[in-house]
């Protein structure tokens, strides 16, 4: 079994679903007692999330870089970054380690494919809608084509995420707020919606929408398992 080297913490509320899923997954693979090897980095997310807003991404990159050292050298054969947001640093993470990355959008893209979907929805932090390293990622090695809210929801999206799941709070105005956003991209024609924040999961469910919501940090848990257990990358 391969070992797997969780960067987390970014927020943790999501991180901890991460641990349960990938254990879940293995346990019921393998049955009885099995369970999953995993070397956790938890960072503290005040400070990366305080580079985020100054746009210091080469000193958050710098950072994750050291965490996937750390769990390399503990015996990671692989590195899952536990949230959306920070596969902007992707590549300073893979350069600073020999082992891949099993990263969130490929693993998420697969799923979305497999349902025969082509036009999606996005939600995420406004990093993760508005740049190019993951909805480009999407678009260009995927060939989706990524519809994301105007303006206004994207801003009530953002702000959620960072006020309220990042530090456990699920309010019910929120995830009416999240429904409208997702209806609203239904209605501009997406066939499904990428939950594209780790914490969006623990607001938005299935029943909330006429179409399917992916949950990336479900999605990415069980590539994890998956890839632990002798499976591929998703490529
Ligand atoms: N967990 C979130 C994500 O998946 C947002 C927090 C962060 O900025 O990393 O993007």
């Amino acid at each position: 079994m391969r070992t797997i080297g969780l960067i987390g913490g970014m927020s943790w509320e999501s991180t901890v679903p991460y641990y349960q899923i990938i254990n879940r997954v293995v346990g019921a693979r393998l049955g009885g007692l099995h369970s999953a090897k995993i070397v956790l980095y938890s960072v503290e997310f005040a400070e990366i999330e305080a580079m985020q807003r100054e746009g210091r991404w080469e000193d958050s990159g710098q950072v994750l870089a050291g965490a996937a050292r750390a769990v390399w050298r503990a015996g990671a054969d692989f590195i899952v970054l536990c949230t959306n947001t920070m596969h902007k640093v992707a590549p300073q993470i893979e350069a600073a380690v020999d082992v891949p990355l099993l990263h969130i959008a490929d693993a998420t893209a697969a799923r979305v494919k497999a349902a025969g979907v082509r036009r999606v929805g996005l939600l995420g932090t406004r990093f993760t809608m508005e740049q190019d390293f993951y909805r480009g990622r999407l678009e260009a090695r995927h060939a989706l084509t990524v519809l994301t809210p105007p303006d206004e929801a994207r801003a009530l999206v953002h702000g959620v995420i960072y006020g309220e799941l990042c530090i456990g709070r699920l309010r019910p105005e929120s995830r009416e707020g999240f429904r409208q956003v997702v209806d609203e991209l239904v209605g501009r024609g997406a066939e499904g919606v990428i939950l594209g924040c780790t914490e969006i999961g623990l607001l938005l469910r299935p029943e909330d929408a006429a179409v399917p919501l992916w949950d990336t940090a479900s999605i990415h848990a069980e590539a994890a398992a998956d890839y632990a257990l002798g499976g591929e990358l998703p490529s």
